[in-house]
């Protein structure tokens, strides 16, 4: 058995044996704040298991193993529905990239460890009302103030902001010059004076994603990471680091098998809905896609285990999955006719057809929307030329707003 394997192993015993305290039916019915309560316990136990911060060197705290070590870890441990969902950006990628620019190590260390626990929560405040899928547009300022900063603007569908105690944040520190160079990258206190969270409410009911206002917000020059000016490569290095993510060829909605139960036991025309041309069609075509999408996840795997790198055709696992969870979860919801409407607000995404159809759309936007995975195919797959930018190399004072 190889190393990896020998790790999935040990992982997938110690997931089972913490399945009837954190997993799925244990979390049933909890309220938002009683599932973060526990979601915090698993993390402090996963921890003390050896299981935190697996591809972290061991100087800052982490295991010191390999990128496919963690993916294979959380591969597992999707499978169980254990409550990760409040640390996922927190330990994906703003206490990564803390890692990487932290000024003071040894505050930096402290942070790493709490936020492994589930102590701390860290938040990634980039986009705003101007500037999501074009990040350079942003206009939250940061002002030079004696030896520190100053913080005034607002960001916008922050996951968690609400629950966070660190998060970090790009903001514009010189209008005078091309969007992309005027950027300074900081982290910044959520408890600091000045700053103030309104959570959204999402069509399913549930207020993950939050407004952030700053109102001099005070900051000192420890808290920049990065140099002045260099805040877009920080926040560039911040989304790469995305790539080592376990993927899922269901969209993170229901499995496929789920949808073939259904199409059993429902009948369309007094015959199982499994027996229907069409249905058997759209089974076959998800299937079709799945396997496609897991045959480059394989091809990732073999990449970094051969010491490279994956390549940009990651761009198509969010884009097609998510697009075709939202197309089954609607064919499911059509076949259960009036009952497809039941929406319960406790319901989980990968079990239930309703809530993964409500909540799919916020998958085609967060994290790089439809259109921008397309441009993203286009240039860096397909080789087409580059998207239309009539702002390029224009002082961002001088762009038309
Ligand atoms: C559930 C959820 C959680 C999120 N969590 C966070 C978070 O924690 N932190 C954070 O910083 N952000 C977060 N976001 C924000 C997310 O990153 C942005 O919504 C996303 O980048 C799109 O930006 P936008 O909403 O400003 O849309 P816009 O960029 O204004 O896009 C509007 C429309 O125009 C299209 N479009 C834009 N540019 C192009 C182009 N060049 N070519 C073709 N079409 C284009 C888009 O596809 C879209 O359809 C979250 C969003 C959601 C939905």
């Amino acid at each position: 058995m190889s190393d990896v394997e020998d790790f999935r192993a040990r992982a997938r015993a110690w997931l089972a044996e913490q399945a009837t305290t954190y997993g799925k039916e244990a979390r049933r019915g909890l309220s938002v704040e009683d599932d973060l309560a526990l979601g915090r316990r698993y993390m402090a136990a996963r921890h003390d298991a050896g299981f935190a911060g697996i591809n972290w060197a061991v100087e800052i705290g982490g295991q010191g193993l390999t990128n496919l070590h963690k993916v294979a870890f959380e591969g597992e441990e999707m499978a169980w529905g254990m409550p990760v969902v409040y640390f996922g950006i927190s330990l994906g990628m703003p206490v990564p990239i803390l890692i990487h620019y932290g000024q003071d190590r040894d505050w930096v260390k402290e942070r790493v460890r709490k936020a492994l626990r589930g102590e701390e929560i860290w938040c990634q405040l980039f986009s705003e009302p101007s500037g999501g899928s074009d990040l350079a547009a942003l206009r939250t300022k940061a002002e030079q103030d004696g030896n520190g900063w100053k913080l005034n603007g607002q960001k916008v569908w922050t996951s968690w902001a609400q629950y966070c105690d660190y998060g970090v944040i790009v903001a514009r520190n010189d209008p005078n010059v091309a969007k992309h160079k005027g950027l300074t990258y900081f982290w910044v206190d959520m408890k600091a004076p000045g700053v103030e969270v309104r959570p959204i409410k999402l069509a399913g009911g549930d207020s993950h994603v939050n407004e952030v206002f700053f109102d001099d917000v005070k900051m000192t020059d420890e808290q920049r990471m990065g140099a002045v000016g260099g805040g877009f490569g920080v926040a560039l290095h911040t989304l790469m680091i995305e790539r080592y993510i376990a993927t899922d060829s269901a969209g993170f909605g229901p499995h496929l098998d789920l949808f073939i139960d259904l199409a059993r036991e429902i009948e369309v025309n007094e015959k199982p809905a499994l027996e229907d041309g069409r249905i058997r069609s759209a089974i076959a075509r998800n299937y079709a896609m799945r396997s496609g999408l897991e045959a480059i996840t394989a091809r990732a795997m073999k990449m970094m285990e051969a010491g490279m790198q994956p390549g940009p055709e990651g761009s198509l696992q969010k884009l097609v999955a998510v697009r075709s969870r939202q197309r089954l979860s609607e064919l499911a919801i059509d076949l259960q006719g009036n009952a497809g409407f039941a929406s319960d607000p406790h319901a989980f995404v990968k079990e239930s057809w309703t809530a993964s159809w409500l909540n799919a759309p916020t998958g085609r936007i967060a994290g790089g929307s439809d259109e921008v995975l397309l441009n993203t195919i286009a240039e860096k797959i397909l080789g087409l030329p580059q998207d239309h930018r009539p702002d390029k190399g224009v002082p961002f004072n001088q762009i038309p707003a």
